[in-house]
């Protein structure tokens, strides 16, 4: 095995969809030292944050909240606040995220129905237009960048037929905010929910939630059961104010507030161009090795899913980069393709630099592995598709 030597003084390098590498400048964010979270330093800096979420979540309306939680608890605080018991939600699964929405939405009560869709495949969005004549329904819940199979969902298609109802149409983007377009307004996408720790570029440990002037119709009724922490109507007047619900996580939201101004110094359109600019070199590079596309339809520009060439084991490769090059990408958890999948994310700090050395690093551990693999061919395929 060639690389194993090496190992030892290889930098770690954390390629994974989920949580991502964060900038030197984030971390130092996050080490500063503790001030009041309700003195002017602070919450100076807690409006500057909200306001600069709205252009990345395309709203203009409800400033967001923002939370200590993961984006799992994002999810539920969508679904406390838009659903209950007895109130009847439509799920849209292509992938590991839909059955998360079903769990949370069956824990409170609410009745569930579920547009299911083959894994790879995007929203089957014909489903969603049958279940919605057939069926009054509060909620629709789905996922924008579903990261267990690469597919990004078009919201735009589905804000469409959604807002043909009174349902509300509610996202988990915790793996799409800052990385793929989201226009929460233009495309009537009514709740979105996220998090700090994929393409925002910071260690993870915030939720955030932004919610439409239609959904506040229905959060603000109290026709529902108890929502506790994410008690959306305690949130609003705080968000309005600039200020806090509950203590704030200060660390995380000094690093919140680094990771913006990083984005904004790239400016928001070049940020999404390059996390497509980046995923078709890696997708590209990845083809010239062997590997094939898994996503059907439309990829999303913040993680590479594929399947690996002809006889490689998925996990042998998973191991083999992890043992001799120190470096972390992912499997699947979908037993029937544990042997064949790898995903590698494209999201948040990433460069060109970060792709050439993937490119590198799985070719060197398909030789490990005693497969063929030409890096020249893949380098000069990521270079080719660089301009798209
Ligand atoms: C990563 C990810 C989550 C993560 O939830 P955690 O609670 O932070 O682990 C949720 N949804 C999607 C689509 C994700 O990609």
């Amino acid at each position: 095995m060639s690389a194993s030597s090496s190992e030892a003084t290889l930098p770690y390098r954390l390629r994974l969809p989920g949580p991502t590498a964060v900038p030197e400048r984030v971390l130092q964010a996050a080490a500063r030292p503790m001030i009041a979270h309700r003195g002017p330093e602070f919450l100076a800096r807690f409006k500057s944050i909200l306001d600069r979420l709205q252009p990345i979540l395309g709203r203009s309306g409800i400033p967001p909240f923002v939370f200590a939680s993961t984006g799992i608890g994002a999810m539920e605080s969508a679904v406390v606040n838009v659903a209950g018991p007895g109130k009847r939600v439509l799920i849209t699964t292509n992938g590991q995220w839909g059955p998360v929405f079903r769990r949370l939405a069956e824990g409170i009560g609410a009745e569930v129905d579920e547009v299911v869709s083959p894994l790879g495949a995007p929203v089957d969005l014909d489903g969603v237009r049958k279940a919605l004549s057939e069926k009054d329904y509060a909620a629709v819940l789905t996922v924008h960048s579903e990261s267990s199979t690469g597919a990004l969902n078009d919201l735009k298609a589905l804000g469409a037929i959604v807002g043909e109802t009174d349902a509300l149409l509610c996202c988990d983007s915790v793996s799409g905010l800052a990385g793929a377009e989201m226009r929460a307004d233009a495309w009537g996408v009514d709740v979105v929910v996220s998090a700090s720790q994929k393409c925002l570029m910071c260690p993870p440990g915030l939720g955030i939630a932004s919610v439409s002037e239609k959904a506040w119709e229905v959060i603000s009724r109290d026709d529902r059961g108890p929502r506790g922490y994410f008690d959306y109507r305690k949130f609003r007047p705080n968000s309005e104010k600039g200020e806090p619900t509950y203590t704030a996580p200060i660390a995380m939201l000094n690093a919140l507030d680094e990771s913006l101004t990083m984005i904004g110094e790239t400016g928001l359109e070049e940020t999404l161009a390059r996390h497509k600019r980046l995923n078709r070199m890696l997708t590209a590079g990845l083809q010239a090795l062997g590997f094939s596309l898994f996503p059907e339809g439309a990829p999303s520009p913040t993680l590479v899913v594929m399947r690996t060439p002809g006889g490689v084991s998925a996990p042998k490769l998973i191991a083999c980069l992890q043992d001799h090059y120190n470096c972390a990408i992912a499997g699947t958890r979908f037993e029937e393709l544990k042997e064949s999948l790898v995903r590698i994310g494209t999201m948040g700090w990433v460069d060109e630099t970060d792709i050439r050395t993937d490119l590198e690093q799985i070719a060197g551990a398909l030789v490990d592995l005693d497969s063929a693999a030409d890096i020249g061919t893949a380098l000069s395929a990521a270079e080719a598709a660089r301009g798209g």
